[in-house]
């Protein structure tokens, strides 16, 4: 890890840290969503669905090849046209070259994680169209210049008050701090968005080999306005984001709703098959799916390939205790939270992220809620590996494990260490721990306690108990 990538990743770890607002709405989120998850959990046979969505998902990336290339042939079959992109610049420059063949100005998206990660919007915007999102979650990042924060929430970390700042901003009068209010003003914003747009990007959950159909889970209603109303649509998804056949989805669309929000179903799952048909009342004259690669083939076969089963929930980010306390944006990837911790230094490089790896207590909360079962701490463990291994370790850490690993050794050396703490440690314990101290000591108590070293060691306590003569 290089010492600029850690002090930026510090910097953004620190700012969370010191907001207080964003402290208490991503605890009571997370609280929230827990809550519901747990119902969930106990309403349905959990483990049963979970072991269809493994089976499912491990069936298709085991053979990713013969599904996408059926994906496609159906896309095509059905008058879409498909571009299999290698990378982000690919996919920016097929979306981009449209965007101008088309003289488009203005275009409407519905929410996709993948082109965020591919850095799609600049690339429009570069190209001369506004681009405006339309998930009510996205468009509030959107106007507040960040990234999303949550994979399922984008903007979980604002309050009523912030959004109000916004959506006023963007009204050019002040609106009232209500969440009706608010909702209605985006509503009526987005209606002549939708009705004006020379093109709708949307993502795609799940693009079903066997027919080309393109599934969209939704809560708003944006999705179906994004793809209907443009005479152009065009799908940016991920190449892993398929299935065989419809019926494979049905576990998929039982888990997700609850393990993202904790709903028994979402409002739309909307499945588009081909662009409009004669007779049709309505849809787009023409789509687009573009399949991005970016990296993701050179996990397949990989010891991290199972990363690729992931069905996008966001439970894990739910769960995890790191994501509870530096939240979204401390990650500064598309793809926040454990899932992004491994995935991202996968997608873009370790030397990109070197710091991911280690945003996590490994307590293995990520890897127990995993809607599809997908060894999340085993994963960051190995990423740390590689990460020493490719010389990005912190010598100041291997210098500490190399003392430790040798004191373990040396019963003697052991004890003197002990004596040596619990003398070192006294100045800086205040109410039963040890809540600040220099170095190592300093960064750990930071934002958490440390215990006071015991007044008698376990070996102390053992030879004292033992009976004489033992
Ligand atoms: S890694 Fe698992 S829990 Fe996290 S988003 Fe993906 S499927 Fe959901």
């Amino acid at each position: 890890m290089t010492g600029a990538s850690r002090e930026a990743f510090d910097r953004r770890v620190d700012s969370a840290l010191g907001d207080p607002v964003l402290q208490e709405v991503i605890s009571s989120g997370q609280d929230y969503m827990q809550a519901l998850q747990e119902q969930a959990k106990a309403e349905l046979d959990w483990p049963a669905w979970l072991d269809a969505v493994e089976a499912v998902r491990s069936h298709t990336i085991a053979h990713l090849d013969f599904y996408a290339a059926q994906f496609a042939d159906n896309v095509e079959r059905l008058g879409g046209r498909v571009c299999f992109a290698a990378d982000a610049a690919e996919a920016r420059e097929y979306v981009a070259a449209l965007v101008k063949r088309k003289g488009a100005k203005l275009v409407v998206k519905s929410k996709s994680m993948v082109s965020e990660e591919i850095g799609l919007n600049r690339a429009l915007e570069e190209a001369g169209a506004e681009v405006v999102e339309t998930d009510l979650g996205e468009l509030i990042v959107q106007l507040a210049g960040e990234r999303p924060f949550h994979i399922v929430a984008p903007a979980a970390h604002k309050s009523l008050a912030q959004i109000r700042d916004l959506f006023s901003t963007m009204a050019g009068e002040e609106l009232a701090a209500d969440a009706g209010v608010l909702t209605t003003f985006a509503r009526h914003v987005l209606r002549e968005k939708f009705l004006t747009a020379d093109i709708g990007i949307s993502g795609c959950n799940f693009g079903v080999a066997a027919t080309g159909t393109v599934v969209l889970v939704t809560n708003e209603g944006n999705g179906r306005m994004t793809t209907t109303l443009p005479q152009t649509h065009v799908v940016v998804m991920g190449v892993e984001r398929l299935v065989p056949d419809l019926q494979s989805l049905e576990p998929i669309l039982a888990v997700l709703p609850w393990a993202g929000a904790g709903e028994r179903i979402t409002a739309y799952v909307t499945a588009i098959t081909g662009p409009r048909r004669p007779g049709d009342g309505d849809g787009p004259e023409e789509l687009h799916v573009v399949l991005v690669d970016n990296g993701r083939s050179s996990i397949l076969g990989s010891k991290y390939e199972k990363i690729l089963h992931c069905i996008r929930c966001g439970a894990c980010l739910d769960a995890c205790p790191v994501y509870r306390k530096i939240g979204g944006h401390a990650y500064d990837c598309a793809y926040p939270g454990p899932i992004g911790a491994v995935l991202s230094p996968l997608l873009d490089g370790l030397e990109r992220h070197p710091e991911l790896p280690f945003a996590s207590s490994l307590c293995g909360a990520c890897s127990e809620v995993c809607s599809a079962r997908i060894p999340l701490a085993d994963y960051l463990l190995e990423l740390r590996a590689d990460a020493v291994a490719a010389g990005g370790g912190s010598a100041s850490w291997t210098a500490g494990f190399r003392g430790f690993a040798e004191a373990t050794r040396r019963p003697r050396a052991w004890a003197l260490g002990e004596r040596v703490a619990k003398v070192a440690l006294r100045p800086f314990e205040r109410h039963g721990s040890v809540r600040w101290g220099p170095g190592l000591l300093g960064l750990w108590t930071r934002s958490r306690d440390f215990p006071p070293w015991a007044r008698r060691s376990f070996r102390e306590l053992w030879r004292s108990r033992r009976p004489s003569g033992s």
